[in-house]
């Protein structure tokens, strides 16, 4: 059996398996290891996807994954008013989860990576050059050697925490079912804001014509607290309630993670995607962001260990490459993420109207880009546009921007 890693991965999550293929091409042998049995299961996740998110996982829309293509929003406020957001062409998809993690590991594999599965890592030494990682194979304690660890291991990721990276900012608490739902029209989502989702916002992704994914995250610690609220959406909301037909199809909880550690780098071990909070803080999304840290980290893991150089002053190169990257619209992210959760329905009530403008939607439509926000805000402060639009966000905007 094969112990002698370059790199080994924790987690074949989307994020851990574009690790594993970039550090293979470049130069590495690779080991992905996974704590369940399946890949792409269990699910928590939207499944809503970008273009630019397939783009960067290097994958093509395929029908083995895409269920349905959206090219817009609905965006419902707490008075019963809806702001439309038409795209006017498909912006994302909304993809099965289990087949595309599985296609992004089978794109490892075939790139070279080997995979144990059933097999959990339980413990991090730094010993000099090397890495000691514990892990248990099928029930069974083994120590491996390794030059570098990428820790891939998701919202709770204990890599981070046993190398001695702390936590993200925060985890909301997210909640979701798959039901018998009829969308308003099936190539848009449809949002809920304000206090029937606090500090977020609920959502309904048709799957069809018959079913969408509906769910929601809040900004609390408490799960139990969003599934009470996912039911109230689900029982209060008019909208809602007029469209769901009862009972549910799936069921995933599981937590957004928002700002990301303060370094996700030590001596020997490197950490991304939801392991290092590298979500998009007004989405939840964090698929296109984590897919393009992995990258980074793949590249850098693979020189660093061939180099034998894998000190944190080299790994540190990880770090500054993705925050030039993604590390700006992160951080405006998530003072937009903080200025929303802020507002009263009343605000939102006002924001939302504010908006619904023939020029704003025409300045949303050409400028709105799911993956990078602060571009479609920015253009709203034109002149022309931000008379228009409630003062107290165009204040936090020109702030902000
Ligand atoms: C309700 C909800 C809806 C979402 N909707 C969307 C969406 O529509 N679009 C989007 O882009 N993002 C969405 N997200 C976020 C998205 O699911 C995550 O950003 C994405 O899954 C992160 O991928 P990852 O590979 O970093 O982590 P994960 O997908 O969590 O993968 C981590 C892997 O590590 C494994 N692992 C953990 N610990 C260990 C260990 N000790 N040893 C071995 N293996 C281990 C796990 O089993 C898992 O397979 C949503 C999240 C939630 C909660």
């Amino acid at each position: 059996m094969k112990t002698d890693y370059d790199v080994i991965v924790v987690g074949a999550g989307p994020v851990g398996s574009t690790a594993a293929r970039y550090a293979v091409q470049h130069g590495a042998s690779v080991l992905m290891i996974e704590e369940h049995a399946f890949i792409g299961s269990p699910v928590g996740c939207t499944g809503l996807l970008s273009k630019r998110a397939l783009e960067e996982c290097d994958v093509k829309p395929s029908e083995n994954f895409v269920l349905n293509k959206v090219r817009g929003a609905f965006v419902h406020s707490m008075d019963g008013n809806c702001l439309p957001i038409d795209g006017k062409e498909t912006k994302a998809y909304v993809i099965s989860r289990k087949i595309f993690d599985r296609t992004l590991t089978t794109m490892a594999l075939e790139a070279g990576a080997d995979i144990w599965m059933n097999t959990r890592a339980v413990g991090l030494e730094n010993a000099g050059d090397k890495q000691i990682l514990s892990v248990i194979r099928n029930g069974v304690s083994l120590q491996l050697e390794t030059k570098v660890v990428i820790g891939a291991d998701g919202v709770r990721s204990g890599i981070a925490r046993m190398a001695g990276l702390g936590k993200v900012r925060k985890v909301l608490p997210g909640i979701q079912i798959e039901a018998p739902y009829r969308s308003a029209d099936p190539n848009f989502v449809e949002l809920f804001v304000g206090s029937q989702a606090p500090g977020f916002f609920g959502w309904a992704v048709p799957v069809s014509e018959e079913i969408a994914r509906i769910g929601l995250a809040i900004d609390c610690e408490d799960s139990q607290c969003a599934q009470d609220y996912l039911g109230k959406l689900l029982r209060n909301n008019n909208h809602v309630s007029s469209r769901y037909s009862g009972g549910m199809l799936d069921f995933v909880v599981g937590g957004i993670p928002l700002g990301p550690l303060s370094k996700t780098y030590a001596e020997g071990t490197l950490i991304v995607g939801d392991a290092a909070g590298q979500v998009k803080p007004t989405s939840g999304g964090g698929i296109y962001t984590g897919a393009a840290c992995a990258k980074i980290a793949g590249e850098v893991a693979a020189s660093a260990a061939l180099e034998n150089d894998t000190s944190a002053d080299r790994l540190a190169e990880y770090d500054r490459r993705w925050r030039a990257k993604l590390g700006r619209e992160l951080a405006i992210g998530m003072k937009i993420h903080d200025f929303m959760g802020r507002l009263s329905d009343t605000e939102m009530n006002k924001l939302l109207a504010s908006m619904n403008k023939p020029s704003i939607l025409e300045t949303i439509t050409a400028y709105g880009d799911m993956d990078h926000p602060s571009i479609v805000i920015k253009k709203m402060l034109n002149p022309a546009n931000s008379k228009h639009i409630f003062g107290v966000f165009t204040a936090f905007a020109k702030a902000v921007l």
